[in-house]
């Protein structure tokens, strides 16, 4: 439920509602917008109905959230939420995540990521958890991929994402990653969620191959709803009839997206479409479709890839796709640095 207060209320009466929401056993939000204050209270709308909160001369609007998502719902905030990834502002100007699906060794690490660098990504990608669909392929560095990966990003100043596999590794992953990711595979992991809303590092939320937006929402609330509110959503692409691409890219959800919820919307090209040739007119779609921006795989040399190969960029493909993206934000109104 929403309580829409006047403009001009006081603190104290601001903390006459927080109180009664608490002492029903309600969790109270305070959302002061620049327009107007709103207060959120999670919990059951028919204890809160009892309350006649409309009676207080302060409250202007009682309005009750029909969506089963609550805190990332664009009624519950208005504003966009942007997340301060150490400088990286995530949701107000676009951002490219860019590097190789794992990190392998520290040379093809480095190399890739000086290059990625160069052409302007904001942030550092690999992967030192694999989930592979085969349990023969190569399944990452674990905690040597993540000390390699913070290593690199710290040399040469750039933020990292890596994926989080399971809840008991997520502490570890939190001490060397700036983002974590949710793979597509754990999208409904609810003790992962959880554990990763209590962490409160940003976390990026890939859509579950299957999922439907809905279901996508869903999940990030079980994050935002343990108290980490940093939380961006990544459409990957998903399973339809279709095989002649790895994945279906569903670009529509990403303005749905951005109707529905605060929280920032990225593309991942990549695994949507699996094939190298696609990626750049894929990531320059996403762009005007309205997204807050891109994680892409890039390797110095794919024919060695030890996963992901055939849809990872060579580093002067990616070179040239920034300088469109740059472009295109500009004509967009989009900031790209
Ligand atoms: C990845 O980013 O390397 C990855 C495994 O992504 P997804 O979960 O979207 O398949
Ligand atoms: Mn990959």
């Amino acid at each position: 439920m929403i309580i829409i207060l006047k403009k001009e209320t006081e603190k104290k009466d601001i903390d006459i509602i927080l109180n009664k929401i608490k002492e029903n056993n309600l969790e109270p939000l305070y959302l002061p917008g620049i327009e107007k204050i709103v207060i959120g209270a999670i919990g059951d709308e028919r204890v809160l109905a009892t309350l006649n909160l409309d009676a207080l001369p302060f409250v202007e609007r009682i309005l009750p959230v029909l969506t089963p998502y609550k805190l990332v719902s664009r009624d519950f905030k208005h504003e966009d939420t942007i997340i301060n990834v150490k400088g990286v502002n995530i949701g107000k100007e676009f951002v490219v995540m860019a590097g190789p699906c794992a990190v392998e060794n520290e040379q093809q690490l480095t190399i890739t990521a000086k290059s990625v660098k160069k052409s302007g990504a904001n942030v550092l990608r690999g992967g030192a958890y694999k989930p592979r669909s085969s349990p023969y392929s190569f399944q990452g560095l674990g905690v040597q991929g993540l000390k390699l990966l913070k290593k690199v990003g710290d040399e040469l100043n750039l933020q990292v994402i890596t994926e989080v596999i399971s809840p008991e590794t997520a502490e570890t992953v939190a001490e060397y990653a700036d983002i974590l990711q949710v793979g597509t595979r754990n999208m409904q992991n609810f003790d992962l969620l959880k554990r990763l809303g209590k962490i409160k590092k940003p976390v990026l939320l890939k859509r579950g191959m299957s999922a439907t937006v809905e279901e996508l929402l869903m999940a990030a609330e079980y994050i935002m709803s343990e108290g980490n509110h940093n939380v961006i959503l990544c459409e990957r692409g998903i399973r339809t009839f279709e095989t002649a691409t790895r994945n279906t890219l569903d670009l529509g959800i990403v303005p749905l997206l951005k109707q529905k919820t605060h929280l920032p919307v990225i593309v991942d090209p990549s695994h949507a479409t699996g094939i190298r040739a696609l990626v750049a007119p894929m990531a320059k779609a996403a762009l005007v479709a309205g997204a807050d921006g891109l994680i892409i795989e890039v390797h110095y040399n794919p024919e060695a890839a030890k996963s992901d190969g055939m849809q990872s960029l060579y580093p002067d493909q990616f070179d040239a796709l920034m300088q469109n993206l740059k472009i295109l934000a500009k004509v967009s109104g989009k900031e790209m640095r």
